[in-house]
Protein backbone atom coordinates (compact mmCIF):
# COMPACT_ATOMS: atom_id res chain seq x y z
CA UNK A 1 0.00 0.00 0.00
CA UNK A 2 2.40 2.52 1.01
CA UNK A 3 4.86 1.68 -2.12
CA UNK A 4 1.93 2.06 -4.18
CA UNK A 5 1.06 5.55 -3.21
CA UNK A 6 4.71 6.11 -3.52
CA UNK A 7 4.91 5.06 -6.98
CA UNK A 8 1.53 7.12 -7.54
CA UNK A 9 3.01 10.21 -6.32
CA UNK A 10 5.90 9.84 -8.43
CA UNK A 11 4.16 9.34 -11.05
CA UNK A 12 2.33 12.35 -10.36
CA UNK A 13 5.62 14.61 -9.83
CA UNK A 14 6.57 13.49 -12.75
CA UNK A 15 3.44 14.44 -14.94
CA UNK A 16 3.59 17.84 -13.11
CA UNK A 17 6.72 18.61 -14.32
CA UNK A 18 6.37 17.63 -18.03
CA UNK A 19 3.20 20.18 -17.76
CA UNK A 20 5.37 22.97 -16.18
CA UNK A 21 8.10 22.31 -18.69
CA UNK A 22 5.10 22.40 -21.84
CA UNK A 23 3.72 25.57 -20.07
CA UNK A 24 7.14 27.27 -19.78
CA UNK A 25 7.97 26.44 -23.56
CA UNK A 26 4.76 27.73 -24.54
CA UNK A 27 4.96 30.89 -22.23
CA UNK A 28 8.75 31.44 -23.87
CA UNK A 29 6.91 31.44 -27.07
CA UNK A 30 4.31 33.52 -26.57
CA UNK A 31 6.88 35.82 -25.35
CA UNK A 32 8.73 35.68 -28.73
CA UNK A 33 5.84 36.08 -30.40
CA UNK A 34 5.05 39.65 -28.30
CA UNK A 35 8.90 40.87 -28.96
CA UNK A 36 8.25 40.38 -32.85
CA UNK A 37 4.87 41.79 -32.65
CA UNK A 38 6.17 44.69 -31.00
CA UNK A 39 9.42 45.48 -32.94
CA UNK A 40 6.66 45.38 -36.00
CA UNK A 41 4.62 47.69 -34.61
CA UNK A 42 7.48 49.99 -33.29
CA UNK A 43 9.01 49.33 -37.04
CA UNK A 44 5.36 50.93 -38.67
CA UNK A 45 5.35 53.41 -35.98
CA UNK A 46 8.65 54.70 -36.99
CA UNK A 47 7.86 54.36 -40.89
CA UNK A 48 4.82 56.38 -40.16
CA UNK A 49 6.34 59.16 -37.85
CA UNK A 50 9.21 59.30 -40.98
CA UNK A 51 6.40 59.70 -43.51
CA UNK A 52 4.62 62.21 -40.98
CA UNK A 53 7.62 64.43 -41.37
CA UNK A 54 8.48 64.21 -45.00
CA UNK A 55 4.75 65.14 -45.30
CA UNK A 56 4.83 68.26 -42.97
CA UNK A 57 8.18 69.52 -44.02
CA UNK A 58 6.83 69.40 -48.07
CA UNK A 59 4.15 71.14 -46.94
CA UNK A 60 6.14 73.36 -44.81
CA UNK A 61 8.25 74.02 -48.13
CA UNK A 62 5.46 74.70 -50.28
CA UNK A 63 4.39 77.42 -47.36
CA UNK A 64 8.12 79.15 -48.17
CA UNK A 65 7.78 78.60 -51.65
CA UNK A 66 3.86 80.25 -51.85
CA UNK A 67 5.44 83.29 -49.46
CA UNK A 68 8.23 83.79 -52.05
CA UNK A 69 10.93 83.04 -49.36
CA UNK A 70 11.51 79.29 -50.54
CA UNK A 71 14.52 78.89 -52.01
CA UNK A 72 15.87 75.07 -52.84
CA UNK A 73 18.61 75.38 -50.23
CA UNK A 74 16.25 76.72 -48.17
CA UNK A 75 14.72 73.71 -47.75
CA UNK A 76 13.43 72.75 -44.47
CA UNK A 77 15.06 69.15 -43.45
CA UNK A 78 13.39 65.56 -44.57
CA UNK A 79 11.42 67.33 -47.17
CA UNK A 80 10.97 65.13 -50.41
CA UNK A 81 8.58 67.49 -52.19
CA UNK A 82 9.15 67.32 -55.97
CA UNK A 83 11.41 70.59 -56.22
CA UNK A 84 13.37 68.85 -53.66
CA UNK A 85 14.03 66.08 -55.31
CA UNK A 86 14.88 67.80 -58.56
CA UNK A 87 17.63 70.03 -56.60
CA UNK A 88 21.13 68.70 -56.81
CA UNK A 89 22.45 67.77 -53.34
ZN1 LIG B 1 10.84 70.54 -50.62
Amino acid sequence: MFRTERENFRKLNSALEVERGRSKAASERDTETIIELRTALEMEREQQQHFYKQQSAAVMHQKMLGEGMGAIEERPEGCHCYDCSRAPT
